[in-house]
Order: C-alpha cells, then structure tokens, then sequence
C-alpha cells in the first residue's frame, strides 16, 4: 500500500508498484499456470494460478485501494464480475435492481439466476421511499448504478445504502460509468462495487475485463472462494494490461469530462436538440446528488434529435465519431439505444421510459472538442429533413 493518498498519485502508484526482485517500474507478466513448490506443503504463496496470479494480484491490490475497499477481485469480464458477485446468493434471495440496470446484469438475472431460484424485482431506485417500501423478508440486495444507462439517470448511493444496512441488506454499484477517479461508492456506505474494467478503466477499447471490490473481510473470504470456484479469472497479461490503463486514468479522465461538459453545454442550446441527458448540467434529474457523490457529471451524455431529423442520416454522416457499443475508450463513440442496446424492450416501454427511436448516447473521448463538435454538428445537419 503506497503511503500517498491522492488519487491522482494512487492511480499510478497504488496497490503493487513495480517489481521488488529487479527494480522494473512496472509489474512483470507472470505468464504462468503453476509454481514449483520446494516440497510437500512448502510453496511460495503461489500455487496455481486461477486461485493466485501475480500479475493479477497487483491489479487486485490496486483496484481495492483506488475504491478504497478491503479486497479487490479480476475477472475475464464486467459481466464475470458481476455473476460472480451473485453467486453469493442463494436460492429464495430476492435482489432489488435499478430499472435502468445494464442489460446484461438484467440478463444473466432474469434468463440464468431466475432458474437457480435467485429472483429479483425492477425498482425505480431514484425515488428511496418507495425503494424502501418494496424491500420483503426475501430481498438480500440492492444492485445499482448511477449515472445509470443510457438516460444517465442519478441515484443516491449513500441514500440507498443508508436503507440497506437498516435493514440489514447488501449495496452492490456498478461503478462503470465513473470510476473510483470520479466516484467511489464504498465511502458512500456501499458493500460492493462491481466494473466492467472493458470502459474507462482499460480505457483503449483493446480489452475485455471486470473488477470487483467489497468493504469486509467476510465478503472478501465469501468472494476469494466464489471466485476460484467458478474461476473466470482475468489472465495476466489483460491484467498488465489494464494496470496499464489505470495508470493514465485521471488525465484521460480529465479531458473526456471537460469535452462532455463543454458538449453537453453546446447541444443543450443547439436546435435540432430536444433534449439533452448529463449529470453535469445544472438542468440534469440528480444534478444535486450527482454533484454530492460525484466529482463531476462523467463523459457520458445522451440527447435526443427532433422529430424532423433523420437518426439514420445522422449515424451515417458521423466521419470522426464511430458507431459502435461500448464506451469509455479514447475515442469517441456513439450508439442509438433503441436499436442497440434496448433493442429487446418492447417499443411501448421504451417510449415510456424516454428511450425514444431519437435518442443519441455519446461516449465522450479525448479528442480536440472541437473536432467531436464540428463531427456531430455536421452530421446534425446532413440528418434535416
Ligand atoms: C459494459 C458494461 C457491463 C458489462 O461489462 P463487460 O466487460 O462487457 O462484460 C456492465 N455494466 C456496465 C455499466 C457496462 O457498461
């Protein structure tokens, strides 16, 4: 553990900072399945390496210091993480998700846990009154996220964890969309966080992972076990990998944040744009709490085009900006929710919801503004009917 406590500092430093042996800056690959042992029962802590791997352990270090948790968790992928997370269910737990959870979560819950007889209910986690009217003698957890998808939709972390622990039930956030750079939901009173690593914290678009952070020994125990059981473990050279990307996190993270800001401010006055959805702007559903919890609204924005444009001509104009899912790399992307992401919500629902066959969501990258501006004005344009 490093002796510096300013995040900034930790990204680079944190966890497990070079190697001891030779001196090397950075944390060696340990491209290896299994450690020769001296004898019977004598080995070097390191035995086979889907229950401990170096390389991978220096990420796990890290990423429980950067959250400021007791025990840091890899996995092949956010989805790993987060099935390995509720694998510590059992059957009748009832687990409480926000209504605009990550459709995969929502997946793996309602076509894989729902027949394990782990079931779960969709609550409008915004409103913590009713949250806390909903919660039965079955419920054992609230997952949440905040800012949520696609609509970055503000939850309040420490609201909600304030009601888990009344009654005695576990907070897990997703904490894909921030960061422990911009967020860091276990000092706000949660008991895990889960990320999909593949976003920000990879930051490049050249990797698949996932991270997992608890507050307690016990769910440290619960989760080291869980994890080696199941064993979808992140490899070590995607861990040196992602050490890597979390090295430059808060510089990258920086200037995504400041060209979303500035981006947000420009189409919340263009007018082809009915409306725009950041965390960052003072207009913003949960700017307040975002500001409280949040360092800042994030890189992520959405917004929706006036019924006049074309949303096809739009995408197709895009030269600089890519359509494409994910998010969270250097590169700005963009994706149309209704088709990609929420395609599988019946249209009525969508609608409902504010998922309009209108609506834009924009990963912001660190290019010059700019440039991301003139892209999208442009292809703006080309979309008028
Ligand atoms: C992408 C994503 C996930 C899933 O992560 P993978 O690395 O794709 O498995 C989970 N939660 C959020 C918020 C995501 O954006």
């Amino acid at each position: 553990m490093s002796n510096f406590n300013n995040i900034e500092t930790k990204l680079i430093h944190g966890g497990i900072d070079g190697d001891k042996t030779t001196g090397a800056v950075n944390v060696p690959i340990y491209q290896t399945s299994t450690y020769k042992q001296a004898g019977l029962g004598e080995n070097t802590g390191w035995e086979y390496s889907r229950t401990g791997n170096p390389t991978r352990a220096a990420l796990e270090t890290l990423i429980a210091e950067l959250e400021g948790g007791v025990a840091g968790f890899a996995f092949a992928s956010g989805m790993a993480a987060t099935t390995t997370v509720l694998s510590l269910f059992k059957q009748g737990d009832r687990i409480i998700i926000s209504s605009n959870v990550y459709g995969g979560t929502f997946r793996v819950l309602d076509k894989v846990f729902k027949n394990l007889g782990i079931t779960y209910s969709i609550e409008d986690t915004t409103d913590l009154k009713l949250l806390e009217s909903k919660i039965t003698p079955d419920v054992k957890a609230f997952f949440v996220e905040s800012p949520a998808n696609p609509l970055l939709t503000v939850t309040d972390l420490a609201g909600v964890a304030a009601i888990a622990k009344k009654h005695n039930i576990l907070t897990i956030v997703d904490n894909t969309f921030m960061t422990p750079y911009l967020q860091r939901p276990i000092e706000l009173g949660a008991d895990i966080v889960v990320h999909s690593a593949t976003k920000y914290l990879g930051g490049h678009s050249d990797l698949v992972a996932g991270l997992a952070v608890v507050n307690s020994k016990e769910l440290a125990e619960r989760l080291a076990f869980t994890q080696n059981a199941t064993g979808a473990v992140l490899g070590p050279f995607d861990s040196f990998l992602l050490i890597r990307g979390i090295k430059t996190l808060g510089v990258r993270l920086d200037r995504h944040t400041e060209n979303a800001e500035t981006i947000a401010k420009y189409l919340e006055k263009h007018e082809a744009v009915k409306h725009v959805y950041y965390p960052g702007l003072p207009t913003a559903q949960g700017y307040e709490i975002n500001k409280k919890q949040a360092k800042n609204g994030g890189a992520m924005i959405s917004f929706e085009l006036r019924e006049n444009y074309d949303i096809k001509k739009f995408f197709k104009a895009l030269k600089l900006v890519s359509l494409a899912e994910s998010l969270g790399g250097v590169e700005s992307l963009v994706c149309h929710p209704a088709t990609m992401t929420h395609a599988s919500i019946p249209k009525e629902i969508r609608e409902k919801v504010g998922i309009t066959d209108g609506l834009i969501r924009l990963s912001v990258g660190i290019e010059k503004v700019d440039d991301i501006i003139a892209d999208v004005n442009a292809a703006i344009e080309a979309a008028k009917a």
